[in-house]
């Protein structure tokens, strides 16, 4: 699609600088990065040093983070369009990408959708489309991102699961059961990969201030609750009381991303405050 900073994209031997960057070099692509925690992770890799290809279907949202981010420093960002229920989708943003910034080093599959029903009202349409986003897409992406990430001898898989990847909420079981098979999912791919340069694995925010716990909130008060006793009641399972801000997850997902954290695989990593322990 469209790319700024292209010009710049730097190769990994140009970090000479006196304070190097660790990923500099690197190609991030990151899914669901126009907004909330994927904006966030975006800021974190690119200040690191990485080119970043955000990827979602809101292409306005896409450029206006895609351009606040070339702000920020000399790395190279792009944006690609790219609906996550379509596996031709998935193929032709992954390709595009490659082609606009290099071969993909760093993927972070970020992108969610959690609707929320009790049982007897959750629609088959709706769990089949919260599996293909939450955890077919993390699937298709890490196959096609594969080669790239042997052939470098570097890779980081990180998919962003939840606090409902390892642990029960009611009234939105298709999204607790993708994000539980999200965790499946990272756990084998770090095994299957093990003896080679790739690390997979997860991070897990609890509820953290973006769009999709507004919803939540939302959601709570249409129970007749004011706008604080929703907000109460998603951050009273947080024995700190309170939401994560996503530059909280965003700094989790910069560590494990870096060379240093190679030993690191096959985890799922609670950013929650202590909800879980
Ligand atoms: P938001 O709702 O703010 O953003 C969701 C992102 O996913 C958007 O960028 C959206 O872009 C993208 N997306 C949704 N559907 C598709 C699709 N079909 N194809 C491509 N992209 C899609 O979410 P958050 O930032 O809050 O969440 C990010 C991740 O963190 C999610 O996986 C979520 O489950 C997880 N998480 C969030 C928590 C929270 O409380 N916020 C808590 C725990 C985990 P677009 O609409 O443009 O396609």
């Amino acid at each position: 699609m469209t790319t700024a900073n292209a010009s710049r994209a730097a190769k990994p031997e140009d970090d000479t600088g006196p304070t190097p960057r660790p990923l500099t070099g690197r190609h991030a692509l990151i899914t669901g990065g126009n907004r909330g925690i994927g904006a966030a992770i975006a800021r974190e890799l690119a200040d690191l040093g990485a080119n970043i290809t955000l990827a979602a279907r809101d292409e306005a949202a896409l450029q206006e983070q895609s351009q606040a981010l070339s702000q920020r420093g000399d790395t190279a960002v792009a944006c690609q369009t790219m609906d996550l229920r379509d596996a031709a989708s998935i193929t032709r943003g992954v390709a595009a990408a490659r082609d606009e910034l290099g071969p993909i080093s760093i993927l972070i599959n970020n992108a969610g959708v959690a609707p929320a029903a009790p049982l007897a009202k959750l629609q088959l349409d709706s769990w089949r489309e919260t599996f293909e986003i939450n955890v077919q897409a993390a699937f298709l992406l890490s196959q096609a991102v594969l080669d790239d990430m042997q052939t470098q001898g570097f890779g980081r898989m990180i998919n962003i699961s939840s606090t409902a990847g390892l642990r029960g909420y009611p009234f939105v079981a298709a999204y607790v059961a993708s994000k539980h098979a999200l965790i499946g999912l990272t756990r084998a791919l770090a095994l299957e990969l093990s003896k080679g340069p790739i690390t997979v694995n997860a991070v897990c925010p609890g509820y953290a201030e973006t769009e999709m716990a507004h919803n939540a909130i939302r959601n709570i008060q249409q129970s007749g609750k004011t706008e604080a006793e929703a907000r109460a009641i998603l951050t009273r399972g947080n024995p700190q009381g309170r939401l994560i801000q996503p530059d909280e997850v965003a700094a989790t997902v910069g560590w494990l991303c870096q060379p240093s954290s190679a030993s690191i695989t096959g985890q799922a990593i609670a950013v929650a405050g202590g909800e879980v322990m």
